[in-house]
């Protein structure tokens, strides 16, 4: 059993003066496979004030000084790679081949950071004044569990781009990944205070940021809900915030679309991270006129997708991060049957064989109204709706019948035809004809999916506040 009693304040592991002790459970087996200490208030704002510090000398540093840091920094991770690999499987039940997925797209937090700092001009000219772009402060970091070290780089990353300090508040649920990532990050030599990371529960140590008159900025990933919680602490300072929420993505699949490839994608799409994924897309628009074909090619294509142990090489669909969040998913599958939806895999209770961890069924509906619970929220669970369309016009008006737009999905045969229908429809990112990622692209929602992008340009502006010098 591993204990973590330590947060990192002012480049040093200390202990902290918070003594809640809160238990890490393997969602795999429901085993206690640790302890983290968590961090109060007072840590916090000890860690703010680090934070603050540090900002007086490294919001002064060169870019060239902090592109070298951004490369020992990814230097650090990438050594213990295979380790972090590892940690995440077992505390989080992330799935071998989606973890190792995972540590790829940290590591491109670094990288594509690195890479928009070396083109990046912190002067511009406009009108007949110099506009400098100059680091906003110190920012809280508050992220989730779904792929807590991913979110931890790439917030970071901007973060050191820009020259902000952090206070970086992870989900308590992810503290083995927490500890590994620190030391990694420790390795690489920041200067004291540029980061710091305190362990501790939303209501104290997020409250405590979120409120704090010496955070300039919250850079937050989660729920909707907590989003505006956030929304609504960080105003009364008037901090500038970033937040990346909640969805629930369609994908279109046109008329024209080869189901033989656009099929095991959707799924993919489904029921990656275990379907814990705020782009994960859950809602499969398919024409009226190849339901059939749809529901038969999941049928045959879903074996391919096994349940099972996180740590086997074959296994795509994992455990749920914890019970609370099997109980949710359970509720979900629950209320699509009561609402009247038909289930063509899946339904209710563990995997056969998978009964001691937090196992689903990946579900597959169809007869699904777009007006319904389940097309509607956000279950983060391996579940799936097929809601059926007339036509393309119909296609995309289903599409943009939702609270959220945060990512989107649409294939064809015809690739114009598909970003015709891409540009249409209200989300911040679309996929057209697969699952791309490109780091230096904006990535962010419209409407309930969150307020303001990450990555590349966009992503780094969001760190900095403009200073017009005129004459
Ligand atoms: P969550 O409940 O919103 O929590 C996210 C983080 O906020 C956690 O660290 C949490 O602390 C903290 N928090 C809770 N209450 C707070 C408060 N009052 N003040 C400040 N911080 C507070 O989300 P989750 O259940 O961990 O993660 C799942 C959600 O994340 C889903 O809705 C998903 O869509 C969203 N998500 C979005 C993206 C995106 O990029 N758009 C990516 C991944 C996930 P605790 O440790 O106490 O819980
Ligand atoms: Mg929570």
């Amino acid at each position: 059993m591993k204990i973590i009693d330590s947060i990192y304040i002012n480049g040093e592991f200390v202990k902290p003066q918070g003594n809640q002790v809160f238990d890490l459970i393997s969602p795999t087996t429901n085993k206690q496979i640790g302890q983290v200490v968590l961090g109060n208030e007072h840590d916090a704002r000890t860690a703010i004030a680090a934070a603050k510090e540090a900002f007086k000398t490294f919001s002064q540093t060169a870019k060239a000084e902090r592109i070298e840091y951004l490369k020992r920094m990814r230097e650090a991770v990438s050594r213990r790679k295979d380790e972090l690999v590892d940690v995440m499987v077992e505390e989080y039940g992330g799935t071998l081949q989606f973890c190792r997925m995972s540590m790829e797209f940290t590591l491109s937090g670094f990288t594509a950071a690195i890479a928009t700092l070396e083109k990046f001009d912190f002067t511009k000219k406009m009108g007949f004044s110099e506009v400098q772009l100059t680091p906003l402060g110190v920012v809280g970091i508050i992220i989730p569990w779904n792929a807590s070290n991913g979110f931890i780089a790439g917030k970071l990353a901007t973060a050191v781009a820009a020259g902000c300090t952090a206070v970086i508040k992870p989900s308590e649920m992810s503290a083995l990944q927490t500890q590994l990532m620190a030391e990694c990050l420790h390795e690489a030599g920041l200067p004291a205070g540029v980061f710091n990371i305190v362990n501790g529960l939303g209501e104290t140590v997020g409250a405590e940021i979120s409120t704090h008159p010496d955070v300039a900025k919250i850079s937050f990933t989660g729920s909707s809900t907590v989003g505006k919680i956030i929304a609504r602490e960080a105003s009364a300072t008037l901090k500038r915030y970033t937040l990346e929420l909640g969805g629930k993505s369609p994908n279109i699949l046109l008329g024209d679309a080869d189901f033989s490839k656009a099929i095991p994608t959707a799924i993919a799409a489904a029921f990656m991270n275990s379907g814990q994924a705020c782009v994960a897309a859950t809602r499969l628009l398919v024409p009226e006129s190849r339901l059939e074909e749809a529901k038969e090619l999941i049928q045959t294509m879903l074996p391919l997708f096994p349940v099972g142990d996180p740590k086997e090489e074959t296994t795509a669909i994992g455990p749920m991060v914890s019970q609370k969040q099997y109980e949710r998913v359970q509720g979900y599958i629950k209320l699509g049957i009561e609402e009247g939806a038909s289930v063509l895999t899946g339904g209710l209770g563990h995997p056969e064989g998978l009964e001691n961890g937090n196992f689903v069924k990946p579900t597959v509906f169809y007869n699904v109204d777009n007006k319904m619970r389940i097309a509607q929220e956000e279950i983060f669970g391996p579940v799936l709706s097929i809601i059926t369309y007339k036509d393309e016009a119909e296609a995309v008006e289903i599409a943009n019948d939702t609270i959220y737009g945060l990512q989107a999905y649409v294939s064809s045969a015809n690739t114009e035809r598909a970003r015709r229908v891409a540009s249409q429809i209200n989300a911040g990112r679309v996929l057209v004809n697969g699952l791309n990622h490109d780091p230096e692209a904006p990535f962010g929602g419209f409407k309930q999916s969150g307020i303001g992008r990450e990555f590349g340009i966009y992503g780094l502006e969001a760190y900095l506040e403009p200073k017009a010098l005129i004459g």
